[in-house]
């Protein structure tokens, strides 16, 4: 997979980009990431890309000439790529949204600055909008990360073969099930039975119901959407009935 990013600020990837999985990912020739000053095609001697806005009001806005010459010049021919720009404007990314991107041979994000990019940008060239979230951002550049981090894990191959992303918080609409390790009990807390107990169907039974106990405690809303089976619902009416008197 290939994922340009068009930024102001290219060092700031430098981090993620060379450390541990996406550093592998690259590696192993899974993933390009390919980065790109949108300053490299601003035409004046000042490498000017932003400007004050029309109608006044505080801020700058990113100008369209440079904006819209970088994703053409990245772009290239091929016009199947989808351009995203990084936006609290769009639509709400989610392991879904996550899915769906990593299903693409290609993306093109583009990272805004300052009060956001001229409108323009957005007819001329934009396919989708993306956010990371109900909050604001002074750049896209780390909603990016996000998005190239949670991607680049879905692409077949990253993960080994003994993790994969399938059981992972959302994926299956459940919030995933706790996780133990060495030693067998720290602080007085041992590890449950059932994980020393090499029965391999009793841990996955174990591990389904913890996934919707804790999902029921955390986030009750994404039960709404999950497909559950008869002894399933069983066991989430006795969670809702054992907390019906704290619930009110
Ligand atoms: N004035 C803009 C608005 O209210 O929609 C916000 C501009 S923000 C200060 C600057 C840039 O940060 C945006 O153009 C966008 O690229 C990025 N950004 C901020 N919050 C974001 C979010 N939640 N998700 C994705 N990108 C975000």
């Amino acid at each position: 997979m290939q994922i340009d990013i068009l930024t102001l600020f290219p060092s700031m990837f430098d981090g993620p980009l060379t450390e541990s999985m996406l550093k592998r990912a690259q590696e192993k020739g899974l993933l390009t990431v390919r980065l790109h000053d949108i300053r490299d095609h601003a035409t004046d001697k000042h490498r000017t890309v932003d400007d004050t806005p029309y109608g006044g009001g505080g801020g700058m806005v990113m100008m369209p000439e440079p904006l819209v010459a970088a994703v053409e010049g990245v772009r290239g021919a091929d016009e199947t790529a989808p351009v995203i720009l990084l936006t609290p404007q769009g639509r709400v990314f989610t392991q879904q949204v996550a899915r769906e991107l990593a299903a693409h041979p290609r993306l093109i994000l583009v990272c805004g600055r300052y009060e956001g990019v001229d409108e323009r940008v957005r007819q001329a060239v934009i396919t989708d909008e993306i956010s990371i979230g109900d909050f604001v951002l002074t750049g896209g550049e780390l909603a990016a990360m996000v998005i190239v981090d949670a991607v680049a894990r879905l692409i077949p191959g990253m993960l080994g073969a003994r993790w994969g992303a399938e059981e992972d918080s959302h994926a299956m609409g459940l919030i995933e099930y706790p996780h133990y390790t060495r030693p067998p009990v720290f602080r007085e807390m041992a590890v449950p039975d059932v994980l020393l107990s090499g029965d391999h169907g009793a841990v996955e039974a174990w591990r389904r119901r913890e996934a919707i106990r804790r999902t029921w405690q955390r986030r009750p809303d994404m039960l709404l959407s999950v497909e559950l089976g008869g002894a399933e619902r069983w066991f989430l009416a006795d969670l809702a009935e054992a907390d019906a008197p704290l619930r009110g």
